[in-house]
């Protein structure tokens, strides 16, 4: 697959940093596909199944057309069939505009009429809404279409379904003549070919297919639990089923973060793999992994690809992969040579409709289970701990403690002193033991961090790993204290723990990187003392 990051779409570092907030590590194949030729203006007919990251696709586009005054009326409109999804597609898109100034005003029936039109009156550049209530807005004349730049109809052939046709046909008809317009569908109805044909310009067709695909033998199981109670249902797991080596896969940089960082402060020992981090870092956790040391290894997709990660004995994705493509690919870490392999993934009720799509798209099938209960956690716990007593005693190990039990035994029941001994150890003792925290990946909170401003940037052809590199270098602190590192044309960001700051700024103020002196110093931070600045 051909590397393609989002800057070199040449979009603009205000929505670059935001995508590298949201943790977005690289485009997805729809962003790759569909975000060159919106950014062109070009017609666009989209297919892609659901998860694919179609908002981005155009929302990116959308935010990079924004006009530099912001007009009277809106210069975007995107149609969706539900008031979910209009608001979580308006909620991206704000996402990604953020830093750019750009915002989206969710417009569904639902909601307040009177609520909607005076945010419209208050004007707002991206309307995302339920096509019934957009045509409502527009006959009360609060919705005006005539700066109109960009049309996108979302989840084309479900606005159909709901027998949306003639509310889309007189809100196109409302935009003016030379306007974009991009559909994205699942499939391709005659319907939809024909709007294509009536209402857009030599569209161009992007088609991201699930291909043939085929799974080894490797069973495969789903458990359906909420985004908040998904940490909970990782750590159930892992205690009951007694992994030996586990990979666990997310969605974003700032999840696997979030995900390893929490897993060790509950004794796990986990580590993490991602985009931020150095080949040389990532190397050491897949050797800590090979070896034991770490037994949980929490990445991204980008950061497995191409790795020589070992055969694990369970993938659990802890959030739900992108595509089918994508599903095939992290699963296929496990049950290799013939070994059998567990696949396990943790889908929101949200998320439902989409696994069965990739279930169906990759012709598998994934059994829904269900969570491992208190009772049998603990029961999984009782076995391991008696498991290590036996080992202990067959070993021979425990014979130096024979006097001080004797002494016990002159007081207490030999019942009584195992049973405290056990409670010991299982309150504080060896079960619940927290390895070191900072050990392994970044899961340092930002409030400990600060931001620092470096003169040097893309057109230096410098690259987030050598910056971790040379301040890792120079500076001599653990590459996994660099973190959320953002190169733009001319300069960079990144943070480093504040306790290492001054060290970090004298030992790279002055030096020269890529044949270029580097000046480094604190990052200028916004009035409000919140922002990270820039
Ligand atoms: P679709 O519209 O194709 O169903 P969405 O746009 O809703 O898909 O995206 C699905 C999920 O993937 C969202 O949570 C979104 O934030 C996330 N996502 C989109 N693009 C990326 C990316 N490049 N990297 C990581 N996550 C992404
Ligand atoms: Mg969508």
């Amino acid at each position: 697959m051909v590397y393609k990051s989002f800057y070199e779409f040449g979009i603009s570092d205000k929505v670059l940093v935001a995508l590298s907030d949201m943790g977005f590590e690289e485009p997805t194949p729809i962003q790759k596909l569909t975000i060159p030729p919106a950014l062109q203006k070009k017609d666009i007919i989209g297919q892609a199944q659901t998860g694919t990251g179609k908002t981005a696709a155009f929302g990116i586009p959308l935010i990079e057309q924004r006009p530099e005054v912001s007009g009277k009326y809106p210069y975007a409109i995107v149609l969706a069939p539900t008031r979910e999804l209009a608001v979580q597609v308006s909620a991206e898109i704000n996402k990604i505009g953020l830093r750019a100034g750009a915002a989206a005003l969710p417009v569904y029936g639902g909601q307040s009429i009177e609520l909607q039109i005076r945010s419209l009156k208050r004007g707002v550049g991206i309307v995302v809404g339920t096509p019934g209530r957009v045509i409502d807005h527009i006959h009360r004349k609060t919705l005006v279409l005539k700066e109109i730049k960009t049309v996108v109809l979302d989840e084309a052939d479900e606005m159909l379904n709901m027998g949306f046709i003639d509310d889309i046909e007189e809100i196109l008809g409302e935009t003016p003549k030379g306007r974009q317009t991009m559909l994205f569908s699942a499939t391709m109805p005659k319907e939809i070919i024909r709007i294509a044909k009536n209402y857009m310009e030599k569209p161009v067709h992007l088609t991201v297919d699930a291909g043939e695909m085929v799974v080894a033998k490797i069973k495969q199981v789903f458990y359906e639990v909420r985004e908040e109670g998904k940490l909970n249902a990782l750590t159930r797991l892992l205690d009951v089923e007694g992994p030996s080596l586990t990979l666990v896969f997310c969605h974003t940089k700032r999840e696997v973060d979030e995900v390893s960082g929490k897993l060790r402060q509950m004794g796990y020992p986990a580590g993490a793999i991602h985009g931020d981090f150095t080949q040389s870092h990532r190397d050491e956790m897949i050797r800590a992994f090979k070896k034991g040391d770490i037994d949980i290894l929490v990445a991204t997709d980008v950061a497995a690809r191409g790795l020589d990660i070992p055969d694990v004995s369970h993938v659990i994705n802890f959030s739900i992969p992108q595509d089918p493509q994508g599903y095939i690919h992290r699963i296929g870490r496990t049950g290799r040579a013939g070994k059998s392999g567990i696949a396990i993934t943790l889908v929101s009720p949200r998320q439902y409709r989409q696994l069965r799509l990739i279930e169906q798209s990759a012709k598998t099938s994934i059994k829904r289970g269900s969570l491992p209960t208190k009772e049998q956690v603990r029961q999984a716990k009782e076995e391991e701990l008696a498991g290590s007593l036996a080992e202990l005693i067959k070993e021979g190990k425990h014979t130096s403690f024979y006097p001080l039990t004797n002494r016990l035994f002159l007081k207490h029941s030999p019942e009584d002193v195992a049973a405290a001994a056990l409670s010991m150890l299982s309150g504080q003792g060896a079960m619940e033991e927290t390895t070191e925290p900072e050990t392994y990946g970044g899961d340092k909170k930002d409030k400990d961090s600060v931001r620092l401003f470096m003169t040097i940037g893309k057109l230096d052809k410098i690259m987030v790993g050598d910056i971790v590199k040379s301040i890792s270098a120079e500076a001599g602190i653990p590459a996994q204290n660099i973190r959320n590192i953002a190169v733009f044309d001319r300069f960079s960001f990144v943070e480093v723990p504040s306790n290492l700051a001054d060290k970090v700024i004298l030992a790279i103020n002055d030096s020269v990187m890529k044949g270029k002196k580097v000046r480094i110093q604190h990052a200028r931070k916004r009035e409000n003392g919140k922002g990270r600045g820039h």
